[in-house]
Protein backbone atom coordinates (compact mmCIF):
# COMPACT_ATOMS: atom_id res chain seq x y z
CA UNK A 1 0.00 0.00 0.00
CA UNK A 2 1.43 3.19 -1.14
CA UNK A 3 -0.39 6.84 -0.63
CA UNK A 4 -3.43 4.39 0.50
CA UNK A 5 -3.58 2.47 -2.39
CA UNK A 6 -2.84 -1.13 -4.14
CA UNK A 7 -0.84 -1.73 -7.09
CA UNK A 8 -2.89 -1.50 -10.48
CA UNK A 9 -1.04 -3.94 -12.44
CA UNK A 10 -1.68 -3.66 -16.18
CA UNK A 11 -2.86 -6.95 -18.05
CA UNK A 12 -2.58 -5.66 -20.86
CA UNK A 13 0.91 -6.03 -23.28
CA UNK A 14 3.85 -5.96 -21.17
CA UNK A 15 7.41 -5.87 -22.71
CA UNK A 16 11.10 -7.14 -21.85
CA UNK A 17 11.52 -3.99 -19.58
CA UNK A 18 8.41 -4.63 -17.56
CA UNK A 19 6.45 -1.36 -18.58
CA UNK A 20 2.73 -1.93 -19.90
CA UNK A 21 1.79 -0.87 -23.55
CA UNK A 22 -1.07 0.35 -25.06
CA UNK A 23 -2.47 1.63 -28.08
CA UNK A 24 -4.63 4.90 -28.09
CA UNK A 25 -4.91 7.65 -30.33
CA UNK A 26 -2.64 6.67 -33.54
CA UNK A 27 0.22 5.76 -30.61
CA UNK A 28 2.14 3.42 -28.30
CA UNK A 29 1.99 4.69 -24.98
CA UNK A 30 3.58 3.35 -21.64
CA UNK A 31 0.65 2.26 -19.56
CA UNK A 32 1.47 4.70 -16.92
CA UNK A 33 2.65 7.89 -19.20
CA UNK A 34 -0.74 7.79 -20.53
CA UNK A 35 -2.71 7.07 -17.21
CA UNK A 36 -0.99 10.43 -15.91
CA UNK A 37 -1.73 12.35 -18.78
CA UNK A 38 -5.36 11.41 -18.64
CA UNK A 39 -5.58 12.15 -14.72
CA UNK A 40 -3.45 15.31 -15.11
CA UNK A 41 -3.58 16.76 -18.78
CA UNK A 42 0.31 17.18 -18.66
CA UNK A 43 2.05 15.22 -21.34
CA UNK A 44 5.62 14.68 -20.08
CA UNK A 45 7.54 15.26 -22.70
CA UNK A 46 9.30 18.03 -21.79
CA UNK A 47 12.84 19.45 -21.52
CA UNK A 48 14.78 19.51 -19.40
CA UNK A 49 13.93 15.28 -19.74
CA UNK A 50 10.50 14.47 -17.84
CA UNK A 51 9.65 11.05 -16.84
CA UNK A 52 6.66 9.02 -15.09
CA UNK A 53 7.93 7.51 -12.22
CA UNK A 54 6.66 5.27 -9.62
CA UNK A 55 6.53 5.33 -6.07
CA UNK A 56 5.73 1.82 -5.84
CA UNK A 57 9.01 0.80 -8.29
CA UNK A 58 6.21 -1.66 -10.47
CA UNK A 59 7.34 -0.38 -13.65
CA UNK A 60 3.56 -2.01 -15.08
CA UNK A 61 1.38 -0.38 -11.87
CA UNK A 62 -1.14 2.10 -13.07
CA UNK A 63 -2.49 3.54 -10.05
CA UNK A 64 -2.21 7.49 -10.14
CA UNK A 65 -1.52 7.59 -6.75
CA UNK A 66 2.13 5.77 -7.33
CA UNK A 67 2.43 8.25 -10.59
CA UNK A 68 5.05 11.06 -9.65
CA UNK A 69 6.87 13.41 -12.27
CA UNK A 70 10.44 13.55 -12.30
CA UNK A 71 13.59 13.10 -14.33
CA UNK A 72 16.03 10.21 -14.33
CA UNK A 73 18.14 11.89 -11.63
CA UNK A 74 15.18 11.68 -9.26
CA UNK A 75 14.38 8.11 -10.05
CA UNK A 76 18.23 7.14 -9.01
CA UNK A 77 18.17 9.33 -5.84
CA UNK A 78 14.62 7.56 -4.63
CA UNK A 79 15.93 4.24 -4.87
CA UNK A 80 18.78 5.58 -2.09
CA UNK A 81 16.61 7.76 -0.38
CA UNK A 82 13.60 5.24 -0.06
CA UNK A 83 11.35 8.18 1.13
CA UNK A 84 8.19 7.57 0.41
CA UNK A 85 7.95 4.78 2.65
CA UNK A 86 8.26 7.61 4.93
CA UNK A 87 5.43 8.86 3.80
ZN1 LIG B 1 2.00 0.84 -7.78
Amino acid sequence: MINGARCLLWTGHVTGSSYGYVRFGGRRWRVHVLVYFMVTGHMPLGRPRELVLHRCEVNHCGEIRHLYLGTGQNNVDDRDNHYYKTR
